[in-house]
């Protein structure tokens, strides 16, 4: 099976508020893609506003866009159908054809839909001369057929939401197709303090914990490098207790862990 995930909306357990900060491209999807989802007959008339069939995401590793594109497919009320390019042309590059006639078929059944195309560069990469396995060039060329056969209709309810790290590495072609690109930035430091606040909302804290200090310290950091130092940070509690242990102390029922300090998320860093 190419697909690696089809999730019906209530089944996602992600919505845009589980998501901190990324205020802009929250709203971005909002206009271009929820609406036209939920209220088709405000983009029926005219040509101006025309649900648009393919967005991209694009940014550093680790700042949301898997997430993204999931909240998205649950405040839209539509399945989520995820796939990689990578395991599409280095695992089944055999059958390009049948397999992206499959993809689009299947998707055309669970519309309203959301296909997220995780390294969409290595799918619909720019084309690589005389160095492109010639099968990876077949199934970008099928892939790019079936997106332009979808019918207008249809359009309306598959959107093809590609995500990638390289967006440099997308050819013309593959570009005019994701007429809307949004850019997903790693977190400043207010940013930061957002997402930590999610991540840290419901966990056992000094009362005097300073998370605008953590969010002050943590330059650089992804949401997802954020969530790796929490998670850390939330073990050296648990690792001391586990230590206690093993020096022979004994409780008569498991102990509350201490709570968490500012030292615990400087010393996992
Ligand atoms: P990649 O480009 O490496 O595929 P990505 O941009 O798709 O990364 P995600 O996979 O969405 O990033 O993020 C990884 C994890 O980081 C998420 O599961 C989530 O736990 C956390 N995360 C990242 N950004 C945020 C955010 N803004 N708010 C909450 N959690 C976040």
């Amino acid at each position: 099976n190419f697909i690696s995930a089809v999730v019906p909306p209530g089944e996602i357990g992600i919505k845009f508020e589980d998501i901190g900060a990324l205020e802009d491209v929250k709203t971005a999807l909002h206009e271009l893609a929820i609406l036209p989802m939920k209220r088709p007959e405000l983009f029926s008339h005219g040509n101006l506003l025309r649900p648009c069939k393919g967005i991209l995401l694009f940014g550093p590793p680790g700042t949301g866009k898997t997430l993204l594109a999931k909240a998205l497919a649950s405040e839209a009320g539509a399945n989520f159908i995820s796939i990689t390019g990578s395991t599409l042309t280095s695992k089944w590059f055999g059958d390009a054809e049948k397999l992206t006639k499959a993809l689009f078929s299947f998707a055309s059944k669970l519309a309203p839909v959301i296909v997220f195309v995780d390294e969409v560069d290595s799918l619909l990469g720019a084309r690589g001369g005389g160095f492109e396995h010639e099968a990876t060039r077949r199934m970008r060329n099928e892939f790019m057929a079936a997106w332009d056969g979808l019918r207008s209709k249809d359009s309306q309810r598959i959107l093809i939401l590609g995500a990638t790290n390289r967006p440099f590495d997308l050819d013309d072609a593959v570009i005019r197709r994701l007429p809307r690109r949004i850019y997903v930035d790693l977190p400043d430091a207010d940013n930061r303090l957002k997402i930590l606040k999610i991540f840290l909302a419901k966990e056992n804290i000094d009362h005097d914990f300073d998370t605008r200090a953590l969010a002050n310290a943590t330059e650089g950091y992804s949401g997802s490098d954020l969530k790796n130092l929490c998670i850390a940070a939330a073990y050296r509690p648990v690792q001391e207790l586990l230590d206690e242990e093993k020096k022979g102390k004994k409780h008569d029922k498991t102990p509350a862990l201490r709570p968490l300090n500012l030292d615990d998320f400087i010393q996992s860093k």
